[in-house]
């Protein structure tokens, strides 16, 4: 059976809280890379090389561009919060988004119906007054 509107109502108020709860957030995915100096005779060039890092970055793309920012080690684990953080406002919107759009099909077709109604849903009481109808007109 398809979720009633109070149902629905009920779990977009618990979104927004959990939405309200978010700590700081930001977009982005963090990677990390080793690099090679200038520095002549240093073991990032020797064979085999032990290149410098791990460096740390994180890269997004806001307004339509592509950006990346180096990120200091000691600041990796709160970076990763925050894109943690990003990921959940996503999954949450997702959600909100779904039991939007399915609340308002069921105000659409049910207007007349409170939110809090435990009436048959609103197809079947059209169907039964088309019943009603045909038997009418025979
Ligand atoms: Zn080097």
């Amino acid at each position: 059976m398809p979720p009633r509107p109070a149902v629905l109502e009920q779990r977009i108020a618990t979104l927004k809280a959990q939405l309200m709860a978010l700590g700081d957030l930001r977009p982005g995915s963090l990677s990390q890379q080793y690099n090679v100096c200038g520095t002549a005779g240093c073991q990032c060039k020797a064979d085999p090389p032990r290149r410098h890092g791990p460096y740390y970055q994180v890269s997004f793309t806001w307004q339509g561009r592509s950006k990346s920012q180096f990120v200091r080690r000691e600041q990796v684990a709160r970076v990763r919060q925050h894109l943690r953080n990003y990921q959940r406002l996503r999954a949450l919107v997702e959600q909100w988004i779904a039991a939007g759009l399915e609340l308002s099909r069921l105000r659409l077709t049910g207007a007349a119906l409170p939110s809090s109604s435990e009436a048959r849903s609103p197809r079947n009481t059209r169907v039964a007054a088309a019943r009603r109808q045909q038997r009418s007109l025979s």
